[in-house]
């Protein structure tokens, strides 16, 4: 059998096989003589304490060869790699050179990640159950538990942080976060860190900087998987299973960009009237064409029905207000019983201003 022949077999095998293969690969019997081949003049054959010495390599009786398993079976580029992975080794003279020379096959990557792929394959046909992480070492398992313990700590820091509306994040410079004002987010972490060993270890340890989960990238990660995914995502929920709902928007200019707020207000399942805030969308141009566009993309890409809006809270400048061009009458075109009421709250805010400004004369 070629070579060639012997890979079609192997790739024909059922995962049964292939863990046979790679458990129970034939080996020679104790009294097998090896056959005997002249090199350089002399008369060679291969040793049976070779199989002994090096545990992945195996003895093919047919080709009168060597193969490294792990690398014949699930080396990822075998067709590229020589002798030992791709055809049997043969050269007994250079065996010893060819396996842990200093260019050896014991020293190559692939070799490695042949080993552990073989390793990972037969625990996980022996245990079909386990998810990969348990075929991992202890110790890693161990870091994987640690470390998830230890974000779940950090989470639970960011929650009441984010309520308190302070400015509670990132630090001094948003880097240095050791020199300085280390930012409250730390500070409020170190304190928790004085009755949490876990917490303590994961701040006082320094090689782990590059995994603390604490740098601004990481805690603008926290916040927008908190808010967006958990918190607005448990909103939207209500919003579509209330069967109607008011849109409440505002323009704001900040930083020089134009920015739309965009609230819905509904009534939820426990009959509470609820206002919440959704997004803030970037306007290039503030018309009513543009604003109406604006507030139509974001009810279909939070997947609230247009057609459920009942009403329509907006201050009383043209571009929202007008019945001919106005956001209003635009949406109305979708949702004719969307009605338009001039926003309670900013009719107080226009009357609180104009009594204070009465006041100063
Ligand atoms: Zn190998």
């Amino acid at each position: 059998m070629t070579p060639d022949q012997v890979w079609t077999k192997i790739y024909e095998m059922s995962e049964a096989q292939k863990i046979h293969l790679a458990t129970s690969h034939y080996k020679p019997p104790p009294n097998f003589r090896f056959p005997t081949v002249q090199m350089n003049g002399y008369s060679r054959a291969f040793q049976a304490q070779w199989l002994k010495q090096y545990s992945w390599l195996v003895y093919s009786q047919e080709l009168d060869g060597v193969f490294c398993l792990p690398c014949a079976l699930f080396c990822s580029d075998r067709y590229t790699k020589g002798s030992l992975v791709n055809s049997p080794f043969t050269k007994w003279v250079k065996l010893s050179d060819t396996l842990h020379g200093k260019n050896g096959h014991i020293h190559k990557s692939y070799h490695d990640d042949s080993v552990m792929a073989m390793t990972t394959f037969i625990k996980s046909c022996k245990n079909p159950t386990a998810t990969i992480p348990c075929h991992f070492s202890n110790s890693l398992q161990i870091a994987i538990q640690e470390n998830r313990q230890i974000l779940k700590r950090i989470i639970q820091a960011v929650q009441p942080v984010l309520r308190s509306s302070v400015y509670w994040f990132q630090g001094g410079d948003g880097e240095h976060q050791d020199v300085g004002n280390p930012g409250n987010f730390i500070a409020f972490l170190r304190q928790l860190a004085k009755a949490d060993p876990l917490l303590e270890k994961h701040l006082s340890v320094p090689q782990r900087r590059n995994s603390t989960y604490m740098s601004p990238m990481s805690q603008n990660e926290i916040i927008n998987i908190i808010g967006f995914k958990q918190i607005r995502e448990g909103i939207l929920q209500e919003i579509r299973e209330s069967s109607m709902y008011t849109v409440l928007a505002d323009e704001v200019s900040s930083h020089n960009v134009e920015q739309l707020a965009f609230c819905v207000r509904f009534v939820d399942t426990d009959l509470n009237i609820r206002e919440e805030f959704l997004d803030f969308h970037r306007m290039e141009n503030t018309s009513g064409a543009a604003i109406a566009d604006a507030i139509r993309s974001m009810l279909r890409k939070f997947n609230v029905p247009l057609e459920n809006m009942r009403g329509q809270g907006y201050d009383g400048a043209a571009a929202m207000s007008s019945c001919r061009v106005g956001v209003q009458a635009r949406l109305k075109e979708d949702s004719p019983l969307a009605t338009f009421t001039h926003c309670a709250g900013h009719c107080l805010n226009l009357v609180i201003a104009k009594a204070c400004s009465n006041i100063n004369q």
